[in-house]
Protein backbone atom coordinates (compact mmCIF):
# COMPACT_ATOMS: atom_id res chain seq x y z
CA UNK A 1 0.00 0.00 0.00
CA UNK A 2 1.65 3.28 -0.70
CA UNK A 3 2.18 6.24 1.82
CA UNK A 4 -0.85 8.84 1.29
CA UNK A 5 -0.36 11.19 4.55
CA UNK A 6 2.58 11.94 6.17
CA UNK A 7 2.93 11.16 9.47
CA UNK A 8 1.40 12.63 12.82
CA UNK A 9 4.40 14.91 13.59
CA UNK A 10 4.91 15.64 10.27
CA UNK A 11 1.78 17.91 9.75
CA UNK A 12 3.19 21.46 9.83
CA UNK A 13 5.90 20.87 7.63
CA UNK A 14 3.49 18.86 5.41
CA UNK A 15 0.88 21.27 5.13
CA UNK A 16 3.47 23.93 3.81
CA UNK A 17 4.60 21.70 0.94
CA UNK A 18 1.15 21.25 0.35
CA UNK A 19 0.46 25.14 -0.41
CA UNK A 20 3.83 25.46 -2.30
CA UNK A 21 2.50 22.67 -4.64
CA UNK A 22 -1.13 23.80 -4.83
CA UNK A 23 0.14 27.27 -5.62
CA UNK A 24 2.43 25.85 -8.48
CA UNK A 25 5.78 27.43 -6.34
CA UNK A 26 6.87 23.88 -5.30
CA UNK A 27 11.07 24.22 -6.66
CA UNK A 28 11.51 21.48 -8.76
CA UNK A 29 14.19 19.56 -6.45
CA UNK A 30 13.52 18.93 -3.05
CA UNK A 31 16.72 17.83 -0.29
CA UNK A 32 14.98 15.90 2.49
CA UNK A 33 17.35 15.56 5.18
CA UNK A 34 17.71 14.49 9.09
CA UNK A 35 18.57 11.70 11.11
CA UNK A 36 17.39 8.09 10.43
CA UNK A 37 14.31 7.13 12.36
CA UNK A 38 12.35 10.49 11.75
CA UNK A 39 10.46 9.42 8.37
CA UNK A 40 11.70 11.29 5.74
CA UNK A 41 10.77 8.20 3.47
CA UNK A 42 7.04 8.45 4.95
CA UNK A 43 7.34 12.39 3.84
CA UNK A 44 8.71 12.02 0.56
CA UNK A 45 6.29 9.29 -0.18
CA UNK A 46 3.07 11.04 0.48
CA UNK A 47 4.45 14.10 -1.50
CA UNK A 48 5.37 11.53 -4.47
CA UNK A 49 2.01 10.38 -4.19
CA UNK A 50 0.39 13.60 -4.43
CA UNK A 51 2.79 14.65 -7.24
CA UNK A 52 1.21 11.75 -9.04
CA UNK A 53 -2.30 12.51 -8.19
CA UNK A 54 -4.67 13.02 -10.58
CA UNK A 55 -7.18 15.41 -8.28
CA UNK A 56 -5.07 15.69 -5.04
CA UNK A 57 -6.59 17.18 -2.13
CA UNK A 58 -4.80 17.48 1.33
CA UNK A 59 -3.42 14.29 0.28
CA UNK A 60 -3.20 11.58 -2.92
CA UNK A 61 -7.00 10.51 -3.42
CA UNK A 62 -6.25 6.78 -3.56
CA UNK A 63 -8.61 5.99 -6.15
CA UNK A 64 -7.91 7.96 -9.35
CA UNK A 65 -6.09 6.20 -12.08
CA UNK A 66 -2.59 7.55 -11.49
CA UNK A 67 -3.15 6.52 -7.25
CA UNK A 68 -3.88 3.08 -8.80
CA UNK A 69 -0.72 2.33 -10.31
CA UNK A 70 1.69 3.76 -7.27
CA UNK A 71 -0.14 1.32 -5.03
CA UNK A 72 0.30 -1.30 -7.72
CA UNK A 73 3.88 -0.72 -7.17
CA UNK A 74 4.71 0.62 -10.87
CA UNK A 75 4.36 4.04 -11.94
CA UNK A 76 5.87 5.23 -15.35
CA UNK A 77 6.46 8.69 -14.17
CA UNK A 78 8.42 7.45 -10.91
CA UNK A 79 11.47 6.58 -10.73
CA UNK A 80 13.18 5.63 -7.62
CA UNK A 81 17.14 5.13 -7.41
CA UNK A 82 18.76 3.83 -4.27
CA UNK A 83 21.80 1.54 -3.88
CA UNK A 84 21.96 -1.73 -5.94
CA UNK A 85 21.32 -4.57 -3.46
CA UNK A 86 24.55 -4.95 -1.20
CA UNK A 87 25.81 -1.98 -2.28
CA UNK A 88 26.39 1.01 -0.44
CA UNK A 89 26.69 3.20 -3.19
CA UNK A 90 24.76 4.93 -6.47
CA UNK A 91 26.71 4.17 -9.43
CA UNK A 92 26.71 6.06 -12.33
CA UNK A 93 24.48 3.84 -14.79
CA UNK A 94 21.43 4.51 -12.93
CA UNK A 95 21.97 8.17 -13.03
CA UNK A 96 22.00 8.00 -16.73
CA UNK A 97 18.66 6.25 -16.50
CA UNK A 98 17.79 9.52 -14.39
CA UNK A 99 18.61 11.65 -17.19
CA UNK A 100 17.05 9.79 -19.97
CA UNK A 101 13.95 9.50 -18.01
CA UNK A 102 13.89 13.56 -17.51
CA UNK A 103 14.47 13.78 -21.12
CA UNK A 104 11.14 11.99 -21.62
CA UNK A 105 7.51 13.48 -21.60
CA UNK A 106 5.33 12.14 -18.85
CA UNK A 107 3.23 9.28 -20.15
CA UNK A 108 0.32 10.55 -18.26
CA UNK A 109 0.69 13.76 -19.07
CA UNK A 110 1.33 15.23 -15.18
CA UNK A 111 4.64 15.43 -13.15
CA UNK A 112 7.75 12.99 -13.49
CA UNK A 113 9.19 12.33 -10.09
CA UNK A 114 12.55 10.74 -8.95
CA UNK A 115 13.00 9.93 -5.43
CA UNK A 116 16.92 8.89 -4.68
CA UNK A 117 18.08 7.87 -1.73
CA UNK A 118 20.07 8.11 -0.09
CA UNK A 119 21.65 10.95 -1.59
CA UNK A 120 25.15 10.89 0.06
CA UNK A 121 25.69 7.26 -1.39
CA UNK A 122 26.40 8.82 -4.73
CA UNK A 123 29.67 8.79 -5.90
CA UNK A 124 31.65 11.59 -7.67
CA UNK A 125 30.34 10.46 -11.01
CA UNK A 126 27.40 9.70 -10.21
CA UNK A 127 26.73 13.32 -8.62
CA UNK A 128 28.44 14.78 -11.52
CA UNK A 129 25.87 13.20 -14.20
CA UNK A 130 23.26 14.13 -11.71
CA UNK A 131 24.16 18.00 -12.41
CA UNK A 132 22.79 18.45 -15.74
CA UNK A 133 19.47 17.20 -15.05
CA UNK A 134 19.28 19.01 -11.69
CA UNK A 135 20.06 22.42 -13.54
CA UNK A 136 18.01 22.21 -16.42
CA UNK A 137 14.92 19.62 -15.72
CA UNK A 138 12.44 20.28 -18.21
CA UNK A 139 9.19 21.51 -17.20
CA UNK A 140 6.95 19.11 -15.06
CA UNK A 141 9.98 17.42 -13.26
CA UNK A 142 9.99 16.78 -9.33
CA UNK A 143 13.14 15.40 -7.86
CA UNK A 144 12.99 14.38 -4.21
CA UNK A 145 16.46 13.42 -2.61
CA UNK A 146 16.65 12.22 0.84
CA UNK A 147 19.43 11.90 2.78
CA UNK A 148 20.44 11.50 6.57
CA UNK A 149 24.01 13.09 6.53
CA UNK A 150 23.61 15.94 4.05
CA UNK A 151 27.15 17.13 4.35
CA UNK A 152 28.25 14.14 2.49
CA UNK A 153 26.88 15.11 -0.33
CA UNK A 154 28.28 17.15 -2.78
CA UNK A 155 28.19 20.92 -2.57
CA UNK A 156 27.28 21.21 -5.95
CA UNK A 157 23.80 18.65 -5.88
CA UNK A 158 23.25 20.62 -2.35
CA UNK A 159 23.16 24.04 -4.08
CA UNK A 160 20.72 23.18 -6.34
CA UNK A 161 18.01 21.54 -4.47
CA UNK A 162 15.11 23.45 -2.08
CA UNK A 163 16.58 22.11 1.91
CA UNK A 164 14.36 21.01 4.28
CA UNK A 165 15.91 19.26 7.65
CA UNK A 166 13.72 17.34 9.49
CA UNK A 167 14.31 17.85 13.24
CA UNK A 168 13.49 15.53 16.25
CA UNK A 169 9.56 16.12 16.68
CA UNK A 170 8.50 17.15 20.91
CA UNK A 171 7.60 13.66 22.44
CA UNK A 172 3.83 14.51 22.65
CA UNK A 173 3.64 14.58 18.97
CA UNK A 174 5.17 11.55 18.56
CA UNK A 175 3.75 9.60 21.41
CA UNK A 176 0.14 8.56 20.52
CA UNK A 177 1.24 7.10 17.50
CA UNK A 178 4.45 4.97 19.11
CA UNK A 179 2.25 3.80 22.19
CA UNK A 180 -0.01 2.48 19.49
CA UNK A 181 2.66 1.18 17.23
CA UNK A 182 4.10 -0.50 20.34
CA UNK A 183 0.87 -1.36 22.15
CA UNK A 184 1.76 0.48 25.38
CA UNK A 185 2.24 3.63 26.42
CA UNK A 186 5.16 3.23 28.93
CA UNK A 187 7.08 1.24 26.66
CA UNK A 188 6.95 4.05 24.15
CA UNK A 189 7.92 6.48 26.35
CA UNK A 190 11.32 4.37 27.30
CA UNK A 191 12.52 3.29 23.72
CA UNK A 192 11.68 7.04 22.53
CA UNK A 193 13.73 8.47 25.29
CA UNK A 194 16.62 5.31 24.13
CA UNK A 195 16.27 6.40 20.44
CA UNK A 196 17.50 9.59 21.34
CA UNK A 197 13.73 10.89 20.45
CA UNK A 198 13.27 9.57 16.85
CA UNK A 199 9.93 7.61 16.82
CA UNK A 200 10.64 5.06 13.86
CA UNK A 201 14.13 4.50 15.37
CA UNK A 202 12.22 3.65 18.58
CA UNK A 203 10.11 1.32 17.15
CA UNK A 204 12.52 -0.49 14.94
CA UNK A 205 14.87 -0.70 18.63
CA UNK A 206 11.97 -2.01 20.60
CA UNK A 207 11.49 -4.68 18.19
CA UNK A 208 11.83 -8.18 18.62
CA UNK A 209 15.49 -9.32 17.29
CA UNK A 210 16.22 -5.60 17.65
CA UNK A 211 15.36 -5.64 21.28
CA UNK A 212 17.17 -8.63 22.42
CA UNK A 213 20.40 -6.79 20.69
CA UNK A 214 20.07 -4.46 23.43
CA UNK A 215 19.52 -6.84 26.09
CA UNK A 216 22.80 -8.80 24.99
CA UNK A 217 24.93 -5.49 25.03
CA UNK A 218 23.67 -4.74 28.54
CA UNK A 219 25.24 -8.06 29.29
CA UNK A 220 27.93 -7.75 27.81
CA UNK A 221 28.42 -4.34 29.20
CA UNK A 222 28.13 -5.53 33.05
CA UNK A 223 30.46 -8.34 31.86
CA UNK A 224 33.39 -5.77 30.74
CA UNK A 225 32.73 -3.91 34.04
CA UNK A 226 33.79 -7.40 35.86
CA UNK A 227 36.98 -7.97 33.90
CA UNK A 228 35.66 -10.43 31.26
CA UNK A 229 37.91 -10.97 28.45
CA UNK A 230 36.84 -8.55 25.34
CA UNK A 231 38.01 -10.55 22.65
CA UNK A 232 36.04 -13.55 23.82
CA UNK A 233 32.81 -11.43 24.33
CA UNK A 234 33.30 -10.09 21.05
CA UNK A 235 33.48 -14.17 19.11
CA UNK A 236 29.69 -13.79 20.36
CA UNK A 237 28.08 -10.62 18.88
CA UNK A 238 26.34 -11.00 15.67
CA UNK A 239 28.90 -9.20 13.12
CA UNK A 240 26.10 -8.23 10.73
CA UNK A 241 24.86 -6.08 13.74
CA UNK A 242 28.41 -3.79 14.04
CA UNK A 243 26.62 -0.13 12.78
CA UNK A 244 23.74 -0.99 15.80
CA UNK A 245 25.91 -2.31 18.14
CA UNK A 246 28.66 1.12 17.66
CA UNK A 247 25.42 3.35 17.69
CA UNK A 248 24.39 1.75 20.99
CA UNK A 249 28.25 1.78 22.20
CA UNK A 250 28.22 6.13 21.09
CA UNK A 251 24.73 6.51 22.22
CA UNK A 252 25.68 5.08 25.58
CA UNK A 253 29.21 6.93 26.02
CA UNK A 254 27.16 9.94 25.39
CA UNK A 255 25.18 9.11 28.70
CA UNK A 256 28.38 8.71 30.38
CA UNK A 257 30.03 11.86 29.57
CA UNK A 258 26.49 13.69 30.20
CA UNK A 259 26.43 12.08 33.26
CA UNK A 260 29.87 12.53 34.21
CA UNK A 261 29.63 16.45 33.38
CA UNK A 262 26.66 17.24 34.95
CA UNK A 263 25.62 14.44 37.37
CA UNK A 264 22.03 14.73 35.65
CA UNK A 265 20.44 11.18 35.35
CA UNK A 266 17.28 13.11 33.72
CA UNK A 267 19.71 13.73 30.41
CA UNK A 268 20.36 10.21 30.33
CA UNK A 269 18.59 8.51 27.45
CA UNK A 270 19.24 4.73 29.01
CA UNK A 271 18.26 5.19 32.70
CA UNK A 272 17.83 1.47 33.30
CA UNK A 273 22.03 1.27 32.90
CA UNK A 274 22.33 3.87 35.58
CA UNK A 275 23.96 1.44 37.71
CA UNK A 276 26.37 0.23 35.21
CA UNK A 277 26.88 4.05 34.16
CA UNK A 278 27.91 4.59 38.04
CA UNK A 279 30.37 1.81 38.03
CA UNK A 280 32.10 2.77 35.04
CA UNK A 281 32.55 6.32 35.80
CA UNK A 282 34.45 5.71 39.02
CA UNK A 283 36.47 3.89 36.86
CA UNK A 284 37.05 5.41 33.71
CA UNK A 285 38.63 9.56 33.07
CA UNK A 286 36.28 11.65 31.42
CA UNK A 287 39.01 12.56 28.76
CA UNK A 288 39.39 8.83 28.39
CA UNK A 289 35.52 8.64 27.75
CA UNK A 290 35.83 11.60 24.77
CA UNK A 291 38.76 9.65 23.35
CA UNK A 292 36.74 6.28 23.01
CA UNK A 293 33.71 8.23 21.52
CA UNK A 294 35.98 10.19 18.89
CA UNK A 295 36.80 6.43 18.00
CA UNK A 296 33.81 5.22 18.13
CA UNK A 297 32.04 7.94 15.59
CA UNK A 298 35.21 6.92 13.52
CA UNK A 299 34.44 3.72 13.06
CA UNK A 300 31.31 4.57 12.33
CA UNK A 301 32.13 7.08 9.78
CA UNK A 302 34.15 3.92 7.91
CA UNK A 303 31.79 1.79 7.86
CA UNK A 304 28.45 3.53 6.21
CA UNK A 305 31.19 5.17 3.71
CA UNK A 306 32.13 1.17 3.08
CA UNK A 307 35.64 1.91 4.26
CA UNK A 308 36.29 -1.27 6.71
CA UNK A 309 36.25 -4.45 5.34
CA UNK A 310 36.30 -6.65 8.57
CA UNK A 311 33.01 -6.15 11.11
CA UNK A 312 34.77 -8.59 13.36
CA UNK A 313 38.17 -7.13 13.55
CA UNK A 314 36.14 -3.64 14.24
CA UNK A 315 33.97 -5.40 16.81
CA UNK A 316 37.16 -6.65 18.84
CA UNK A 317 39.09 -3.74 18.73
CA UNK A 318 36.19 -1.66 19.88
CA UNK A 319 35.48 -3.91 22.62
CA UNK A 320 39.21 -3.84 24.38
CA UNK A 321 38.91 -0.19 24.34
CA UNK A 322 35.98 -0.42 26.01
CA UNK A 323 37.09 -3.14 28.44
CA UNK A 324 40.50 -1.10 29.08
CA UNK A 325 38.59 1.98 30.16
CA UNK A 326 36.15 0.05 32.33
CA UNK A 327 38.75 -1.68 33.96
CA UNK A 328 41.24 1.08 34.49
ZN1 LIG B 1 -5.33 10.12 -6.79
Amino acid sequence: MAQLTPLPWQSELWQRLVALQTSDRLPHALLISGPHGLGKQQLAEALVARTLCLSPGDAACGHCHGCRMLAAGYHPDLLRISPADNRRQIRIDPIREVNQFVAQTAQQGGYRVILLQPAEAMNVAAANALLKSLEEPGSRTLFVLLSDVPSRMLATIRSRCQHWTLTVPAPAACLPWLAEALGDEREAAFWLRVAGGLPLLARELAGGEARQLRQTLQELFDALVRGAEPVAEAARLDRQAVERILWYGIAWLEDLIRLGLSGDTEQVRNPDLLPLYRQAIKNGRLRDWFRLLDYAREQQRLLVAGGNPNPQLVLEAWLVRWSALLRS
